[in-house]
């Protein structure tokens, strides 16, 4: 798709529905204080810079807030249709360059927008917690034989393969014998 279709993207979707969006998966069960977590909120007026971007004000604790407070989102210059663009190009797998080019961004940028993204997502991911012991396998990536099945096999494509499945199963005993022996 050429760029210029996207930058027409970019103008066919509108800031206020990308925050409905956005307020909808913060908030599906109504806006709640990000501080001390009361529903007793009431509005309280529009962002300066972007009419679209509701404040709020909580009655319990006084606090003030918006609909991007306490996101990654919240302090950036871009609007927030970028940002959503930027998040369907991540769920494509577009490359960070190609996404640069679509909407019309620096790469340096970009890459500092998907990173954000990234972290802002993974945030919300339980942690994985690892005890005792831990040991990493090691990871052969197999590139395909090009249509020369026999080339691949004399230079130890199979072997590798039947190799990596016995270290596998070595090191599965391994990690068998250390648990059961902890
Ligand atoms: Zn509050």
């Amino acid at each position: 798709m050429a760029a210029s279709d996207l930058i027409n993207l970019l103008g066919l979707i509108d800031d206020a529905k990308c925050f409905a969006f956005v307020r909808q998966h913060r908030w599906p069960s109504g806006v709640r204080c990000p501080v001390c977590d009361s529903s007793a909120v009431i509005r309280d007026g529009c962002d300066d810079t972007q009419p679209c971007r509701q404040r709020y004000r909580c009655k319990a604790c006084s606090g003030r807030f918006d609909d991007l407070t306490g996101t990654v989102l919240a302090r950036h210059h871009q609007p927030l249709r970028v940002w959503v663009l930027c998040l369907y190009f991540m769920v494509l797998n577009l490359s960070n360059r190609r996404i640069a080019l679509e909407l019309g961004l620096d790469a340096s940028d970009t890459q500092a927008m998907t990173e954000q993204l990234r972290a802002g997502l993974a945030a919300k991911a339980p942690a994985v917690e690892l005890q005792g012991e831990v040991e990493i396998d090691e990871v052969y990536v197999v590139a395909g034989h090009k249509g020369q099945p026999a080339a691949v096999a004399k230079r130890g494509g199979s072997g590798a393969a039947a190799g990596w499945q016995a270290r596998r199963a070595a090191a599965g005993l391994r990690r068998t014998s250390r648990r059961s022996s902890a």
